[in-house]
């Protein structure tokens, strides 16, 4: 798969999911949000899964507060960059 050099304007699931992890840690950029934001407010499934995945955050609820604020901490973000797929590079 190429990576166009413009925004994708439209998300499908997949996309959706591997940008959630980006999302929820506040690295995901306007032009990014945007098309997230899309889906997300069409697809049930995948806001199910973006509510999941944030339940799943907030149980880390001391390290949450530095994602909300925009610093990140460098351990609890190995191991998201572990859960996040691979093929993925921001
Ligand atoms: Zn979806």
């Amino acid at each position: 798969m190429s990576s166009p050099s413009h925004p994708t304007p439209a998300l499908d699931c997949v996309q959706f999911r591997r940008l959630i992890p980006l999302h929820v840690g506040g690295d995901l950029s306007d032009a990014g949000q945007h098309p997230f934001d899309h889906h997300a407010s069409g697809c049930g499934d995948c806001t199910e899964h973006l509510a999941g995945y944030r339940a799943q955050c907030g149980l880390l609820s001391t390290y949450g507060r530095d994602l909300e604020s925009g610093r990140r901490t460098p351990d609890l973000w190995s191991s998201i960059e572990r859960k996040l797929d691979h093929r993925w590079r921001p």
